[in-house]
């Protein structure tokens, strides 16, 4: 290979190498995924992560603004003048004591990486960012995705924003959070709902871009991973460049903690970053094939050869017993990641680890993300919720510093937010019952008064 950015299998016994232009998304000899892959050495890395501080003094151009594009140079496969950016990745890193109180760690020690800040409101910016600009790279007109909601508002904001290409999103009939329809709809896309589930979406979304040759921006594109790698090199920048003991995310397709992984593994490679953190995928029980696979069934990367048999065998066993994806957690609510196997090579890198939590253990861990000061969806509570479970059964130290990624932002699905603080036990019935959701623990009920102005005081004086 001659270029000094190409695409690889990842699966290292079979190392099949494409172009950089090429859009398949698919190993031609062995099916499997690609990375983006570089010859660093032709590439001038940088020599230290503090040097990255240098490009806060020059916001005024969009490439150091961005908190995806100021990494350029650790996911350097576009020339900076076809850079496609709106701006994003400019999210905080909030040390949040009382969330660390309810997860069981020491004040001081949990911190939230507020991805809901991003111009559509979840992580999947960064990523699209990075897919955004190789579609134009590659001259591409048309950009599709199939989404439980984010990665579809996210090509609905990328493409009116830029006005570059036509966005085509595949939905699931079943739900997608209001906030998240709204963008897309909003925002221009055109919208097919097909009669079936996420996963449904996702088969036939890959089946049509091929067909008619429309870049495919869902996180099979590994252009989109390298765009999440940045979410790391903001955590460790704002911890000064030094990893925390855990990053606790939460898993659906898989597509974060794969990126999260190679980011770590390159910065290694580099020589830019001594220690690692330990990594932690939560999948919400109701979508829990990582858990069952990894933590149960024992499946591991086997240094590139994952048994693909056990893999089958279970994806068999759902068809057949006809389990589908059930979960408040809509981000999340995939039974069939496609980044399975980048995601057992991030947690064999990182020293990673899988756990699951109830729909109940979600949305109380969100009341208290929330009463902290950061609103979330469902989905990314699971990583709060998951990072407890791991603190009670020993797994996370108290005294570990632990960061928590809240992929999405609270206003993206109010629907489920309204219905656990809700008086009307009705509403909560309708709404999370059918998901097993018995308490509202940490409900802030609202107050019910007569018109009455004494009255009126009378309860604000009680309450407050
Ligand atoms: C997409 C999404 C996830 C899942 O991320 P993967 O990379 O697919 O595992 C989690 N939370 C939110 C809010 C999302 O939009
Ligand atoms: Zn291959």
């Amino acid at each position: 290979m001659t270029e000094a950015v190409f695409q690889r299998c990842i699966h290292p016994h079979c190392g099949a190498t494409l172009g950089v232009d090429e859009t398949t998304f698919a190993c031609p000899r062995c099916g499997g995924l690609l990375d983006v892959a570089y010859d660093w050495p032709r590439l001038h890395p940088p020599r230290m992560l503090r040097d990255f501080e240098s490009k806060w003094a020059d916001r005024h151009n969009p490439l150091n603004f961005s908190g995806v594009w100021r990494f350029r140079e650790l996911l350097p496969f576009a020339p900076p003048e076809q850079v496609l950016t709106i701006g994003e990745g400019q999210t905080i890193l909030q040390k949040a004591d009382s969330v660390a109180s309810y997860v069981g760690v020491q004040p001081g020690k949990l911190f939230l990486q507020y991805e809901g800040l991003n111009p559509s409101g979840s992580f999947k910016d960064n990523g699209m960012t990075a897919a955004f600009t190789h579609a134009r790279m590659v001259g591409a007109r048309r950009a599709a995705c199939a989404s439980t909601g984010n990665t579809s508002a996210s090509l609905a904001v990328f493409c009116s924003a830029t006005g570059l290409m036509r966005a085509i999103i595949f939905i699931g009939s079943g739900k997608i959070s209001y906030g998240k329809l709204a963008q897309a709809l909003d925002h221009g896309a055109l919208t097919v709902q097909i009669a079936g589930d996420f996963d449904d979406a996702m088969q036939r979304v890959q089946q049509v871009s091929r067909r008619l040759g429309i870049y495919l921006v869902n996180s099979i594109n590994p252009f989109r991973l390298e765009g999440q790698k940045t979410v790391m090199y903001r955590v460790l920048e704002a911890l000064r460049w030094e990893a925390p003991d855990w990053v606790v995310v939460p898993g659906g397709n898989l597509g974060n903690v794969s990126a999260f992984g190679k980011a770590f593994m390159e910065l290694t490679e580099l020589g830019l970053l001594q220690r690692l953190p330990r990594l932690a995928v939560i999948n919400a029980a109701g979508a829990n094939t990582f858990f069952k696979l990894f933590g149960q069934a024992n499946l591991r990367w086997e240094g590139g050869k994952p048994d693909k048999r056990s893999i089958e065998d279970y994806y068999c066993k759902l068809d057949a017993e006809k389990i589908r994806a059930s979960t408040i957690a809509s981000a999340i609510e995939i039974n069939r990641p496609v980044n399975l196997p980048k995601a057992l090579r991030a947690l064999d890198g990182c020293g990673g680890v899988v756990h699951e939590v109830s729909d109940q253990e979600i949305l109380d861990a969100k009341a208290k993300v929330g009463a902290g000061g950061l609103g979330c969806e469902p989905a990314s509570a699971a990583s709060v919720a998951g990072a407890r479970k791991l603190r009670q059964e020993g797994i996370i130290a108290a005294e570990d510093r632990v960061v928590c990624i809240l992929t999405g932002h609270a206003l993206k699905d109010p629907t489920a937010t309204v219905a656990y603080h809700t008086t009307d036990q009705k509403t909560f019935e309708e709404v999370l019952g059918t998901r097993g959701v018995r308490r509202a623990t940490y409900a802030n009920r609202a107050v019910q008064v007569p018109n009455d102005l004494d009255e009126i005081i009378k309860a604000i004086e009680l309450y407050s």
